[in-house]
């Protein structure tokens, strides 16, 4: 579908005596990555006339989002009262006092608009009697400024709502002639002398060439970095690619030492049941039968915030009362449901309960444990999806031509814990933004500057040191090792001593990555060489997550330190910042300001207060 190819080749002659000629490209605006994030992003920039390319390395509708079961969040009140406001307070409350005060407003303000507008591009939601879209109650989901009962906020169709979100959105962009470059890995960024970035190089994997795309605005919406671990509910894609390439060009990450555990991923398995299963009634146990939950969040109960649900279950764990041959998992029960409830409204996790547990969650519990879910951290961005670094003091200095979307994005309205159904809004509300700002900023058509002479180099250069890399050690068993380190020791429970363990195990295998061995030299469809650049750009991202996690001696949302069980605001309530030089394998880290105001006079400054459900 490459319509734009000026095809040449005689750009750049190559690394290492190795030619690796490259087609080039010129859009406006160049998304990285067609998840629900992405494809948003690009058809809002199609829409508003600018030249638009997506680059991304699986077929659109297979992005991680197709996977997301439960719903997306908007106080649409179309089951009880409901407010933006109320909203807002619940992803304050729920990010513990990490996130922007002023993006929270963004989003939560912006949500029913956008899931409006989903509805008019076809999103095919479920539907109440009266035919209005039907909601359900998610964790950490309140009415009145979480005094009133559980708000029915999660918009949903059935259990398949990113499916459905996906193909519609796909859909949209290809109506607005967006260009798809579809199977194409991008490898790194392209950044000038004043640090501006001016595009991106990506391989096709269907045929081995290399392509460099120049956007006066390249977008990433790469998605989350969950393989970092080795028990996780996302693709084998969720690499964090996009993070990966921000932190090779010298910028830092934002707080990810903040890893969700979600309560119910498929013991064994890993595989998702959402959190609307709870939202639909269900409710966990332990191996007495007893509904414990009522005992860590009496008011909540198995609606209490997933960071709170997770702990309690690994508490009743490591206290003996797991079920199962080995006590180490939980029960979550559907069975005492409605059949018809669960075949309307939940049919894809009955399938999987079946396939990946075996079980007919119309008869038996379904086994299940905390499993990572989501990254709260990420690329450091406003509210318009610009990124931002520091430098002399200056916390919030934008990135010049680049910004960040999605998962892949820390803007941060999830701060320090996400509420569930919270990020595919976050997806449409900020992939919505970042078009409206490329939009402002960009002249549709407008020449592009010269590019570097080098510009290429830094991706090139590395895809050739891959491809001929000559060690000892294959791809396939530093990742193992690394997703093990991280499970073990940067999971739902940390200390002090754990951590710097598995900063150290972290390290050594950072180090051996030198001695990495990839067996096949070809570039057409060479996995072993796309898994090692995935891999690479894992370590670095599990790097400074462990390294944020040493050093913040405090307990807030997902990051819960034994040794520090209080949250500190005094000291700590401020976003991480983590830089990683490859080269060195060290990591740097600096804090920037939370945004303790709100964007407009509409809504005050919520106060931070403990955090009980
Ligand atoms: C099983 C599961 C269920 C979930 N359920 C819900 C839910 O019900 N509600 C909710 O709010 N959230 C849910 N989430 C979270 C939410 O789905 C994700 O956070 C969100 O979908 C991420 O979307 P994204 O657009 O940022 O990235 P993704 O959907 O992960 O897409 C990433 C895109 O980037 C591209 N890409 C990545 N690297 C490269 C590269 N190097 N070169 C080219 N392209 C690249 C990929 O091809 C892909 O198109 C769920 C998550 C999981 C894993």
């Amino acid at each position: 579908m490459a319509k734009n190819e000026k095809g040449d080749g005689a750009a750049a002659p190559g690394v290492n005596g190795r030619a690796y000629p490259l087609t080039d490209h010129a859009y406006d605006v160049v998304v990285v990555g067609a998840g629900g994030a992405g494809l948003r992003a690009t058809l809002g920039c199609a829409q508003a006339g600018l030249r638009t390319a997506c680059v991304t390395k699986v077929f659109p509708t297979r992005s991680h989002t197709v996977a997301a079961q439960g719903g997306i969040a908007a106080s649409l009140g179309n089951m009880g009262p409901d407010d933006w406001r109320w909203h807002m307070f619940d992803t304050v409350k729920g990010a513990d006092w990490l996130g922007d005060q002023d993006a929270i407003e963004y989003l939560c303000r912006n949500a029913p608009e956008a899931v409006y507008e989903l509805e008019h591009f076809g999103v095919p939601f479920s539907r109440t009697e009266d035919g209005r879209i039907y909601q359900r109650p998610f964790g950490g989901m309140t009415t009145d400024f979480g005094e009133g009962p559980p708000a029915q906020r999660t918009c949903a169709a059935a259990d398949r709502t990113g499916h459905a979100m996906l193909h519609t959105l796909y859909g949209q962009s290809l109506r607005y002639s967006a260009e798809f470059f579809i199977e194409y890995f991008a490898i790194d960024l392209i950044m000038d002398e004043e640090g501006a970035c001016r595009g991106v190089v990506a391989l096709n994997l269907d045929d081995g060439s290399m392509h460099r795309f120049r956007a006066h605005k390249v977008i990433l919406a790469t998605g989350g970095y969950g393989r970092a671990y080795f028990s996780c509910t996302s693709a084998h894609t969720c690499t964090g690619d996009g993070n990966a390439m921000v932190l090779r060009a010298g910028l830092p990450l934002q707080d990810m030492e903040f890893v969700q555990f979600h309560p119910t991923g498929i013991y064994g398995a890993g595989v998702l049941i959402t959190e609307g299963s709870r939202g639909e009634g269900g409710y966990l146990t332990n191996s007495e039968g007893e509904r414990f939950m009522e005992r860590y969040a009496p008011h909540a109960k198995d609606l209490a915030s997933r960071d709170v649900v997770s702990r309690s279950m690994t508490v009743e764990i490591q206290e003996g009362r797991g079920v199962g041959p080995e006590k180490d998992h939980i029960y979550l029960h559907l069975d005492h449901l409605d059949p018809d409830v669960l075949a309307e409204r939940l049919p894809g996790i009955t399938e999987s309960a079946k396939i990946f547990a075996g079980v007919d969650l119309t008869k038996e519990p379904i086994p299940v444990i905390p499993t990572v879910h989501y990254n709260m951290g990420g690329i450091a961005t406003n509210f318009h999806g610009e990124v931002m670094t520091a430098v002399d003091g200056d916390a919030d200095r934008k990135v010049p031509g680049l910004m960040a979307i999605g998962e892949a994005a820390s803007v941060s309205v999830h701060g320090a814990n996400r509420l569930g159904s919270n990020s595919l809004i976050d997806l449409v509300v900020f992939g919505r933004a970042a078009g409206l700002r490329c939009a402002e900023t960009v002249e549709a058509g407008s020449s592009h500057p010269e590019l570097p002479s080098d510009a290429s180099d830094l991706a090139l250069a590395r895809l050739d040191r891959f491809r001929h890399a000559d060690g000892g050690t294959p791809t396939a068993e530093l990742r193992l090792r690394m997703q093990r380190a991280m499970q073990s020791n940067c999971a739902v429970f940390r200390t002090g001593d754990v951590l710097a363990k598995g900063k150290s195990l972290i390290q050594d295998i950072w180090s051996a990555s030198k001695d990495i061995k990839v067996t096949d030299r070809s570039l057409i469809w060479n996995t072993d060489l796309i898994e090692t650049l995935e891999y690479d750009n894992l370590i670095c991202q599990a790097a400074v997550t462990v390294a944020g996690a040493v050093v913040r001696t405090e307990s807030r949302g997902a990051h819960a330190r034994e040794d520090y069980p209080d949250r500190d605001d005094q000291n700590w309530m401020k976003h991480t910042l983590a830089w990683a030089d490859d080269d060195t394998q060290k990591v740097r880290i600096d804090y920037r300001p939370v945004h303790t105001y709100t964007m407009t006079n509409d809504v005050s400054y919520i106060e931070p207060k403990a955090r009980v459900y």
